[in-house]
């Protein structure tokens, strides 16, 4: 059984996260070893527990208060939370910052040699994708009917299979789209990487030490995106 006491944090295992995720929380001055194949990684110097999951399971972890703090992209976040709340479960949590990566946005997309006249070329389409539920809120919004089959990778081959002309998934250079021979027509969601804090209280220690984590990680963000500039000029000309 973990410790109570120790801050937990929910990441990527292993993915388009991991990575910049590691080395976030490396900044930050966490020792941990993430190399060992191990599902719970525990800081050496700091009282605080790193859960390796699939992404997908990171926003329930948060909104079951498994875990105190989650890294995870907006767009599982926010798909988990319309599906959450569909089914009448809590589907409350705190971002408490925009991270720099994992940036990236939900499309949709056909194949390149049809025609694409707005979103009334969608009206009763099937549309192959993983985020049923971000795609039904925005197609309502615009009152398009459709249906969906979901498909949990490789969205990009329902056209070649024949499953569905139409797809919804995500985009960040458009490279595999092309690669597939599917063009992108509407941005339905932009998302990144964000840090996510459990909606109920925290003890007093555990927030001090997220606050503490929150200033590193702000840190590491600014120097990322400013330069420190020095020069030599005469002292008489310094006006
Ligand atoms: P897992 O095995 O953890 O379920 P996955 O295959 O569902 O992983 P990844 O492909 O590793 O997920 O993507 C994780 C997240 O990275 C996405 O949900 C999204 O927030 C972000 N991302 C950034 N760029 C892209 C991209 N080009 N394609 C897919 N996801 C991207
Ligand atoms: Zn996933």
């Amino acid at each position: 059984m973990l410790d109570n006491n120790r801050l937990r944090i929910a990441m990527q295992k292993s993915g388009r996260l991991s990575n910049e995720t590691s080395k976030l929380l490396k900044n930050c001055g966490l020792k941990i070893n993430l190399r060992q194949q191990r599902l719970i990684v525990f800081a050496e110097n700091m009282p605080i527990d790193i859960l390796r999951v699939r992404d997908d399971d990171i926003p329930n972890l948060i909104m079951e208060g498994v875990v105190d703090l989650g890294i995870i992209g907006k767009n599982v976040l926010e798909e988990e939370v319309l599906n959450r709340v569909s089914k009448g479960y809590n589907a409350k949590y705190i971002i408490l910052r925009k991270l720099d990566f994992g940036i990236c946005r939900l499309s949709i997309a056909i194949p390149i040699n049809k025609n694409y006249l707005g979103l009334k070329s969608l009206q009763n389409t099937c549309i192959a994708t993983s985020y049923p539920n971000l795609l039904k809120k925005y197609l309502h919004q615009h009152h398009i009917k459709f249906k969906f089959c979901i498909l949990n990778g490789s969205v990009e081959l329902a056209p070649k299979v024949g499953l569905s002309d139409v797809i919804c998934d995500l985009v960040s250079t458009g490279a595999t789209l092309e690669a597939n021979g599917i063009k992108e027509v509407e941005v339905i969601y932009n998302s990144q990487a964000c840090l996510v804090q459990r909606y109920d209280k925290i003890s007093y220690f555990k927030q001090k030490l997220i606050n503490k984590l929150l200033t590193r990680i702000k840190g590491i963000i600014q120097t990322k995106t400013s330069k420190y500039i020095t020069l030599h000029i005469s002292s008489k000309k310094l006006k």
